[in-house]
Formats: C-alpha cells, structure tokens, sequence
C-alpha cells in the first residue's frame, strides 16, 4: 500500500538510480506529457511529501509523480531489463548515462512542472514525518484545530498531517486504543502523532517490507486489524469490525477496529449536525 513510508523508498531509489546522471532517453506515455523529451538534462535528485515525489532536472524543471492506490517507480540497473509483460504498465521511461533506467508503472498522476511551482502542492500539505522539516507541534495543531473531527478521518486527511495512509491510521489507532470515530479532542494528540512518527521512520529502516505493526513479518501475520474484517483480535480475540469506503466521502474509508482493545463511538455514533 503506498503511503509515506512506500513514497520515501521510492524516492530513495531514484536518487540512488538518477541522482546527478544525465538523462539518455525519455519516454512519456501519457498523453499530456507524449511529447516531453528530457534528453540532456541532469537529474538533481528527488524530494518527497508526504505521499508526493518532485524529480527535479536542470532548468527549473520536475516531474511530479503520485502513486495513488498502486503506482510503482522502480529503478532497473545496468542491463536489467523490465520484464515484457509489464509493457503495457508504463507511464514514463527514464535512462540515464550510467545505464540505468527508471519506470514508472501505473502511475496515475504524471505530471511535468516548473521546479519553483512545486509549492503550488506542497503549501497544502502538513508536516511529514520523514522530512528534514518536519514539525510535530504543528502537526499536533492541525490535528487539534478541528476538535470534533473523528481521528480516523483527521489523521487521513494530508493537510494535517502528510503521510499517513489507510493502513498505517487503522493500526495506528489500534496500538493507542482510540476508536476510529473518537473526537480529535478527547485524545493527547501529542502522543498520538509521536507514535505515528515513531511507525512510519521504523518502517523506512527494515529491509524489505516495512510495513509490518505487529513485529511478525509472515503473511497474514503482519497486522493487527488492517485487511482483518471478522477475524479473531490477536490480542483480545473479539472479531474485528470493518465499515467499507463510501466513494466521495473523504470522511468514510474503509475502517477496521476492534470494539473491545478501542472503545468508544462506532462509526454512526460520530455525524456532524447537517450529515447524512
Ligand atoms: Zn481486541
């Protein structure tokens, strides 16, 4: 599941990839973008937020990527080549002149800019965690300012916060013991977000999949309610709950929780006046 934790390794891996080469060939197979060519341009390295990544190249110029629910960027060394049935995958070829090549796959937002526009994005996202500037006071502020806003649906929302996705909020909110649909108010915000810090930097520092909450990296094994619709609770046994997304409703995705280890409001308990 791509969040701020995945986005970061991708960054990391272009940078590895790319970072100060010179690009050989462009290929962008989108049709906004089809007749970009970014020949002879050097790549200065890649910068991300939250769950954005900003390529940037000489002359003012980046690529602004997002990998929504499933693009992948994936950095192919000298000689390696993409596997044939992925063809159809590809949004944007890069290769550079120390031979390697980067591909983006599936990627829903491709998107060329001015380097110095990239604020027009970053402006509307709240500190990152995996950012040099990250500020957890201010994350705490954002988070707080809507006192009675269900956490499930604060700490989702990247204005706040940047980086959380899905999984991490679900479990997140699990290991703390706060329902989904607890106010913002009613919990200490501060540790709460140093628990969510916390997650996300141990996540960049294992090998391989990094998104495991419960310490055991089999499958199946590797959460404690995300994905876990009616199973046992791994720690109180109680069937875990799961509400599905309503599509549009930027309050409503799809929640898992245990009623038992997170007590408090259910999901139709927390309606602000006016809703349905
Ligand atoms: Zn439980």
């Amino acid at each position: 599941m791509p969040e701020g934790d995945s986005v970061w390794r991708a960054g990391r891996r272009l940078n590895r990839g790319l970072r100060e080469h010179l690009i050989v060939r462009s290929d962008f197979r989108v049709s906004r973008h089809a007749t970009a060519d970014l020949t002879g341009l050097r790549v200065r390295g890649t910068e991300t937020h939250g769950k954005h990544l900003f390529t940037r190249f000489d002359d003012d110029l980046s690529l602004h990527t997002h990998l929504r629910m499933d693009g992948e960027w994936t950095v192919l060394g000298v000689g390696k080549r993409l596997p044939a049935r992925l063809a159809d995958n590809i949004r944007v070829l890069l290769e550079t002149d120390g031979g390697q090549l980067a591909v983006a796959l599936r990627m829903p937002v491709v998107e060329l800019m001015r380097t110095s526009d990239e604020v027009r994005i970053t402006d509307l996202l709240g500190p990152d965690p995996l950012r040099h500037d990250w500020d957890a006071t201010e994350a705490v502020r954002r988070l707080g300012a809507d006192p009675a806003r269900a956490l499930v649906a604060a700490l989702l929302d990247q204005r706040l916060l940047a980086g959380l996705g899905n999984l991490w909020v679900n479990e997140l909110l699990f290991v703390r013991g706060h329902s989904p649909w607890t106010p913002a108010c009613e919990v200490d915000l501060t540790r709460l977000v140093a628990m969510a810090v916390r997650m996300l930097r141990q996540s960049i520092t294992v090998r391989g999949n990094g998104q495991v909450t419960t310490g055991d990296p089999r499958a199946g094994h590797e959460h404690w309610v995300y994905g876990r619709s009616g199973q046992p609770c791994r720690r109180c046994g109680t069937a875990v709950r799961h509400v599905g997304e309503i599509p549009g409703d930027a309050e409503r995705r799809a929640t898992w929780w245990c009623p038992s280890c997170q007590p408090g409001p259910g999901p139709d308990d927390h309606r602000r006046p006016g809703q349905r």
